[in-house]
Formats: C-alpha cells, sequence, structure tokens
C-alpha cells in the first residue's frame, strides 16, 4: 500500500507542466490565460518609423492599463473601449512581431523554455515586477499626455 502510493506521487512529480508539452493552440483558455507574465509591455503605445517600417515603443501605456498592477481595467470588455487593442491567439501571434521576446506567448510559440521569474516557474506573480521585467514604475498612460514622438524608448525588448 505504502509503496504503491509513493510510486504514484513520484509519477506525478516526474509530469511536465502544460506549457512545455501543450502547443498554444492546445491550450484551454484558463491555461492561455495563466500564460501571460503580467508584464504590459504590449499594452505600451508604439509608433512606426515611416520610412524603416521599424516599430519603436514609448513609455506611454493605453487608457485602460491600471500602470501600477499592470493589468487591464475592462479586460473582457477591451474591444469596445479600445478598438485598437490587438487580442493575442493563434493566429495573430506570428503577425505581432513587435511583441516582446521576453513575452510568454512568443516563447513558446518559438519552443523557448519560460524565465525563471515568469510566475508559473517561481509561484510569485511580484517577481516580474521585482526583476524589472514590466512596465511598473517606468511609465505614464496616454490619459495624462499624447506626446508619443518625445516618449520613444528602448527598454522593452
Ligand atoms: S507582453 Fe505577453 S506576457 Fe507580457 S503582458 Fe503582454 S501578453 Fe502578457
Ligand atoms: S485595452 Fe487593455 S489589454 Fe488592450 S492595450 Fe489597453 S490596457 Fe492593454
Amino acid at each position: 500500500m505504502f509503496g504503491k502510493s509513493s510510486a504514484k506521487s513520484a509519477a506525478k512529480k516526474t509530469e511536465k507542466p502544460f506549457w512545455e508539452t501543450k502547443t498554444l493552440g492546445q491550450m484551454n483558455k484558463q491555461e492561455w490565460e495563466s500564460l501571460c507574465d503580467g508584464c504590459a509591455k504590449c499594452c505600451l503605445n508604439k509608433l512606426e518609423n515611416e520610412s524603416t517600417g521599424e516599430i519603436q515603443y514609448t513609455d506611454v501605456a493605453c487608457r485602460l492599463l491600471d500602470t501600477e498592477k499592470c493589468h487591464c481595467v475592462s479586460y473582457d470588455d477591451r474591444k469596445r473601449y479600445v478598438p485598437d487593442c490587438q487580442i493575442l491567439n493563434t493566429n495573430s501571434i506570428k503577425r505581432l512581431v513587435w511583441l516582446p521576446s521576453t513575452c510568454a506567448y512568443r516563447l513558446i510559440d518559438e519552443s523557448k523554455p519560460l524565465y525563471w521569474w515568469h510566475h508559473l516557474i517561481c509561484g510569485d506573480k511580484n517577481t516580474v515586477h521585482d526583476v524589472g521585467v514590466s512596465v511598473r514604475g517606468r511609465v505614464v498612460s496616454e490619459r495624462d499626455t499624447d506626446d508619443l514622438e518625445n516618449r520613444i524608448v528602448g527598454w522593452p525588448k
């Protein structure tokens, strides 16, 4: 009895987590949503250089972003309030070339591992802020400025 149950728990421990075994298209809604690291870099306004086509980030966040908590205040209704909000899905991910290299969706799509600071790895949703990967503390809201051209930044990578 004892031997049987410890064999079971040993087997459980070696089971790989869903983000290592599933493609983005195989994930259920709950798995998909849990993959977001909460960095909010994708919620920054971007400018496209007309001559080169290069996309540059600004440190001006979408008006629906709570810049301290780094989450969308109307996530379920976001398209209604911000029609140009780019919703991530298995089709759009390849087109959204500006997604940061740290984005968990991009990493999984490119068959790369998640970073150690991702909450699914380290178990703490605050670590992404503590290690300075998120936008917390370094952006302003577009409610407070519309001067995008003077707010181009290079750190959202
Ligand atoms: S960049 Fe990716 S991981 Fe970061 S908030 Fe956006 S969707 Fe989530
Ligand atoms: S609407 Fe919400 S999810 Fe979309 S860019 Fe704005 S803050 Fe981000």
